[in-house]
């Protein structure tokens, strides 16, 4: 499962930023959006975003930050080096401070941060890609200190039924075509969707939260549950 999920964004990390445009019309921007607006930091915050890929939320945070005429910082942490070596070519052409940007190639499942060390943890459309997902629960509860903030962003199951159907429709006949027209990959769009599809319920996730030892979990539905924003705390 790891090996395919490497060779997934391996595959697609120069396309990844076009395509999630494309899949979502544009509207993953607006959720990601959310989820910076939920986690609402300040120059104090530090944050670590796992599963960061080409830096949409790290970049996000940065804004934000800036936006109060602060400085922030933010560690990138992923599995995948193609990707964070987009994300890095990213940064440049938005004449990031290169200071305010760690990138960490690592796993989820296994960070090498101390413990104790982060005020927020974020993981955006990352974690359905983790093969143990309780173990990257475990480690985000560990790096985490007291009083620190877990949010997950991540597609979750779109009720009611009637408009589930139609999601279903688009994303299995729909997604793997884009990929082939636009990225001329089918195989990684068709390993999207159903990765989607496996992912627990929003209410399962909660649960799954809980036992890593959160509090004060809580959810939100974005468009429909086709993507929920979890929270839970370190207490
Ligand atoms: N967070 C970014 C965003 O929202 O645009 C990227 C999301 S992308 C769909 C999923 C990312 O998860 C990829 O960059 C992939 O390399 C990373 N990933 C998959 N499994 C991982 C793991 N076990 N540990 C860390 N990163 C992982």
């Amino acid at each position: 499962m790891m090996f395919l999920v490497h060779q997934v964004f391996k595959n697609v990390a120069d396309s990844y930023d076009a395509m999630n445009d494309v899949m979502s019309c544009g509207i993953h921007r607006l959720w990601k959006d959310e989820l910076m607006k939920t986690l609402d930091p300040s120059p104090r915050t530090r944050l670590l975003d796992v599963a960061g890929g080409t830096g949409d939320i790290a970049f996000r945070y940065l804004k934000y930050i800036s936006d109060m005429e602060g400085d922030g910082h933010v560690t990138i942490a992923d599995i995948n080096n193609s990707m964070l070596e987009e994300g890095k070519k990213r940064a440049l052409n938005l004449k990031l401070n290169q200071d305010s940007v760690s990138w960490v190639e690592c796993d989820a499942e296994n960070l090498p941060m101390e413990s104790d060390s982060y005020s927020a943890y974020t993981i955006a459309f990352g974690i359905r890609n983790v093969t143990h997902i309780d173990k990257a629960l475990d480690e985000a509860y560990r790096v985490l200190e007291p009083g620190g903030r877990f949010l997950c962003l991540e597609f979750s199951q779109v009720n009611p039924a009637t408009l589930r159907w139609l999601y279903d429709q688009y994303s299995f006949n729909v997604i793997p075509v884009m990929g082939h027209v636009v990225a001329g990959q089918w195989k990684p769009y068709q390993y999207l969707v159903e990765s989607i599809r496996k992912f627990p319920s929003q209410e399962d996730f909660k649960y799954m939260i809980e036992s890593a030892g959160f509090r004060c979990v809580t959810y939100s539905n974005l468009t429909f549950g086709v993507v929920a924003i979890h929270s839970g705390f370190k207490l």
